[in-house]
């Protein structure tokens, strides 16, 4: 078997017709969509159709769609866009378990005199809520949920989040990069103000990303150049990006339900296979809320990164729940911030789908597993102490 690509939530296969839709704007039809000649004039009319197409997928007005670099830049914009219309507040309000598009960007206004506020999760990854609303007071300037965890799948209550922020008049942002696509959304009905989306988890290319701002929302631009994107972030677009982006988008809409319904298939089968095959396993996350394409797996004893290694050997994809921090292997944030023990947080695996997987790949890797489990868990100093 060649490439087995079960890692689409760190990125994920651009579509082919993405591609066809993006080809002609690198070669033939290069021009700028700021110029005034017809040749660049019909880009203009490719962009605005991409970001009519972002908009019905994600149920809002064009008006309200903002292309940015990536889901970085979308998330920087939303948090420092709106501190500089709210001066007079310091407050921010996050989760313990955001991107680190989000925790870092806190972090670091933290040494500008900004108060941040983490709420904590349970050991399933479900968000304190009343912890949430305790937070909010008179000097919250924005509060900042993501809608769907990267490592675990976990779905945040976003709409019951929105509601309670809203109702005291602050601006809510969620980081959607991975729930977009994933779950339906109309933003027309909600209460969320700002939400970002990222190019390159949606089968469109890296390097292109979305921020909403509902109508009306207060928010300084962050990138400071040309008059694009009606002057609420400067740069020349990326054409083809953007274009990929909207084409991306058309397809994630017309078969959102039955896709998902097919990953959610071929995600349980996995799960259920390994869970069979391989004892001292446990589901990390909370499987009643979960993104349909995750699942992160922690395989007690034994190192995530071994297991990588040997799943590489036979072409398999997918990631680990450490990180490298000063040379040493740290279990994630996500997983930390769940209380997940350090003989199962070191052993985690995060599987995640797309709709490009199909059952025989799903069958190949419950195969291959088992024994490699074993053969790590022979070699372990923690399993005669457990
Ligand atoms: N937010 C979440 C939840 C993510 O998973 C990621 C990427 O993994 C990002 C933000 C950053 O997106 P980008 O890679 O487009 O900057």
């Amino acid at each position: 078997m060649s490439t087995v690509y079960m890692d689409s939530n760190a990125t994920s296969k651009v579509a082919d017709e993405v591609i066809e839709e993006m080809a002609p704007y690198f070669g033939q039809l290069y021009g700028n969509p700021s110029s005034m000649h017809s040749f660049g004039g019909q880009v203009g009319k490719k962009i605005a159709l991409a970001r009519q197409r972002v908009a019905s997928l994600l149920g809002c007005d064009p008006d309200e769609i903002i292309f940015t670099s990536c889901g970085t830049e979308s998330d920087n914009t939303a948090i420092r866009g709106s501190l500089a219309m709210t001066a007079d507040k310091r407050k921010i309000i996050t989760t313990r378990v955001e991107h680190p598009a989000v925790l870092s960007t806190c972090r670091e206004l933290e040494h500008h005199g900004y108060t941040i506020v983490e709420i904590g999760v349970d050991k399933h990854g479900r968000l304190n809520i009343d912890e949430l609303k305790d937070s909010i007071d008179d000097d919250t300037a924005i509060v900042s949920v993501m809608y769907a965890n990267n490592e675990t799948g976990t779905v945040f209550p976003i709409g019951e989040i929105a509601e309670i922020v809203k109702s005291k008049g602050i601006t809510f942002h969620t980081d959607a990069v991975q729930a977009i696509g994933k779950i339906p959304m109309d933003l027309a009905k909600s209460n969320i103000d700002l939400l970002s989306i990222s190019g390159h988890k949606l089968h469109a290319p890296k390097g292109v990303g979305v921020l909403y701002v509902r109508k009306g929302t207060r928010l300084a631009p962050f990138m400071l150049g040309g008059h694009q994107e009606s002057g609420r972030r400067g740069g020349t677009e990326n054409v083809a990006g953007i274009i990929g982006l909207g084409k991306a988008c058309q397809l994630a809409a017309d078969d959102i339900k039955d896709e998902n319904t097919r990953v959610k298939d071929l995600r349980d089968r996995l799960e259920e296979k390994i869970l069979a095959s391989c004892p001292d396993c446990m589901i990390n996350g909370d499987v009643e809320n979960r993104l349909p394409n995750t699942t992160n797996i922690s395989f007690e004893f034994i190192e995530g990164e071994a297991i990588l290694l040997m799943l590489d050997k036979f072409g398999i994809c997918a990631s680990s729940g450490s990180a490298c921090t000063s040379g040493s292997l740290e279990p994630s944030h996500v997983l930390r911030a769940m209380g997940v023990p350090f003989t199962a947080a070191h052993g985690s695996i995060r599987f995640s789908l797309s709709r490009y997987n199909t059952q025989q790949e799903i069958d190949f890797v419950a195969e291959k597993l088992p024994d490699i489990v074993s053969t790590l868990r022979r070699l372990s100093p923690f399993v005669k102490t457990s």
